[in-house]
């Protein structure tokens, strides 16, 4: 077996633009490495895209956000003072067909402005400003070669990218496993052993305002449900930056409901959670129509336990950052992100001294 020379770190590339993979790259890129960003998605932002109709902008990946990290606290306040993100929810409400009740949140949650995926796109922009820093989208990375000069990645359509000197993986763990397995049998592990939950997020936009719930108030922003279908709806033109869509909501299924419906039609999807959120009023409330409905698939939403293992990385020049071998959170996969790229710089420095 060839060995690679990981010590000095150079050339790194990193598959997946999620807040993980962006939040490494920003750090490498900063201490003067050279990175590059593949993702096979059109554009960055993993779980914390948004859907782009022509009537409304709706979040269907992560809601609001929490900043309990002292370091994320930092970089959260440097994006609120910016305007990139806000505060929301402000109202948000515990509901069941008994009815509706203020809910009381104990920690401040946070959105993109004007829409989650602002976050994503900002970390993009940034890391590029840097020289020899380059983000790759629309490409599938589908097999890692090792040779004596580094890693070569190859993607979906056979062309080959390197040589890097570390691969960071922040793809959820069922899509690294193909590439780490030929290579590195702990990280393989590693990956067999985290189970992955699924969940379905549709999404419903409508001619008119919601009427006001039963026991609540109309400016209800956000309402987490006792529903065995549903279990949270967001109104996405409460969120700051987005006052002049019209009601649009994010409907995201529980996860067992998720599993259980894993392969239903997206459309029929759609249906059973209206349905589920038409059923919180009572049936005489004249509702207002739909006019675009649809539902996205999570395949790997997010872990099924929470670990507290940030990061791996092996000698040999592979890691794997993200929320997957911790808890499933934006902050969590940016801390992982950060700290890796933290703990691979110091090595570096470690092997040069
Ligand atoms: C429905 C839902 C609701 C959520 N709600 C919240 C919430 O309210 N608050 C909260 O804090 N968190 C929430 N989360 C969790 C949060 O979104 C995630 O923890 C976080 O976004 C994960 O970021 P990541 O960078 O680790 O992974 P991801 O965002 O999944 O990024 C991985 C990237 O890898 C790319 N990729 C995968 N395979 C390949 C390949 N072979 N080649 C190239 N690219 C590849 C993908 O396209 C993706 O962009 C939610 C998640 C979901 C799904």
């Amino acid at each position: 077996m060839t060995t690679v020379t990981s010590a000095f770190l150079s050339n790194v590339a990193i598959v997946g633009a999620g807040i993980a993979g962006l939040a490494c790259a920003n750090l490498l890129a900063e201490r003067g490495v050279s990175v590059t960003v593949f993702d096979k998605a059109r554009g960055p932002g993993g779980r914390m895209s948004t859907k782009r109709l022509d009537q409304a902008q709706l979040d269907l990946g992560a809601q609001a956000f929490t900043a309990r990290d002292p370091a994320f606290r930092d970089a959260v306040a440097d994006w609120l003072a910016s305007g990139l993100v806000a505060r929301w929810p402000i109202i948000s409400y515990q509901a069941s067909p008994n009815g509706w009740q203020l809910h009381h949140d104990p920690h401040s949650r946070y959105t993109g402005v004007p829409r989650m995926s602002a976050i994503t796109r900002y970390l993009a922009d940034s890391f590029q400003t840097h020289p020899q820093t380059t983000l790759q989208l629309s490409t599938r990375i589908e097999a890692l070669q090792r040779s004596p000069k580094g890693w070569q990645l190859q993607d979906a359509q056979g062309h080959s990218y390197g040589p890097f000197d570390y691969v960071v993986l922040t793809t959820p763990p069922p899509q690294a496993l193909p590439l780490v397995a030929p290579w590195e049998a702990t990280l393989a592990e590693a990956c067999r052993a985290r189970d992955q939950r699924s969940c379905w997020a549709a999404w419903a936009v409508l001619d008119g305002p919601l009427p006001a719930p039963p026991g609540g108030q109309s400016d209800w922003q956000m309402a987490r449900l006792e529903h065995p279908a549903l279990r949270l709806v967001s109104r996405n033109q409460t969120k700051p930056g987005r006052e002049q869509q019209p009601e649009s909501l994010s409907l995201l299924a529980h996860l067992d409901w998720s599993d259980t419906h894993l392969e239903d039609d997206p459309q029929v999807v759609a249906e059973s959670l209206w349905a589920a959120f038409a059923a919180l009023f009572p049936p005489s409330t004249p509702l207002p129509e739909r006019i675009n409905s649809g539902a996205h698939r999570w395949r790997y939403a997010q872990p099924s336990t929470a670990d507290d293992q940030l990061y791996l990385y092996s000698d040999s020049g592979l890691a794997m950052c993200g929320d997957s071998f911790t808890v499933s959170r934006v902050e969590s996969a940016w801390v992982s992100g950060t700290q890796l790229a933290q703990a691979l710089i110091d090595r570096s420095v470690h092997n040069r001294a």
